[in-house]
């Protein structure tokens, strides 16, 4: 490959930044692996997640699975186990690999919809019932603004919880 490539390479990967309604960007690790793959169980089309993410979600005596040279994706399906999984034949991880709850494939009251921050469902519609609005979101802002996210280590998705707050917010209200 040619310096230039290279260079064209760098810049494509570096235009393709996933940018969330916060302002956290996602930098796709392996820039070969396709920007989406099928989750082999459910099918689902699903996004690229960082390696950091599953070294810091999966329970510890399964972190030795997580291979190093591969690009992991997460699958968002409400109804499949499979949470984390490559495009290449490796083991792939389930909801009961991780040490949280995933807030896409689980419904209950106490999982997380901010892992940053620590709301949870209960949370965020305790806080409505009571008060009729909530300050999550200006909360989470502040934070975000502040330099505090640590998205990519706790949201299980990897990416900013900002966007699934607001909704969660909106279907509750
Ligand atoms: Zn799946």
């Amino acid at each position: 490959m040619t310096d230039k490539n290279i260079e064209n390479e760098v810049l494509d990967s570096a235009n393709s930044l996933e940018v969330d309604s916060c302002g956290c960007a996602v930098v796709p690790e392996n820039i070969d692996a396709p920007t989406k793959a099928e989750c082999p169980q459910s099918g689902t089309l699903s996004k690229k997640v960082l390696h950091e993410t599953l070294e810091n979600l999966i329970v510890h005596d399964k972190r030795d699975l997580i291979s190093k040279d591969v690009q992991y994706y997460f699958c968002s399906d409400h109804d499949c186990p499979v949470v984390y999984f490559s495009n290449i034949d490796v083991p792939l991880f389930e909801k009961s690999d991780l040490s949280v709850k995933v807030f896409a494939k689980d419904k209950g009251e106490d999982v997380n919809v901010c892992y940053c921050y620590d709301w949870t469902r209960k949370r965020l519609s305790d806080q409505i019932r009571t008060t009729g609005s909530s300050t999550a979101l200006e909360e989470i802002g502040e934070e975000v603004r502040a330099g505090n996210c640590e998205c990519e280590r706790k949201n299980p998705e990897g990416v900013c919880c900002l966007g699934a707050v607001q909704n969660f917010l909106k279907d509750i209200s």
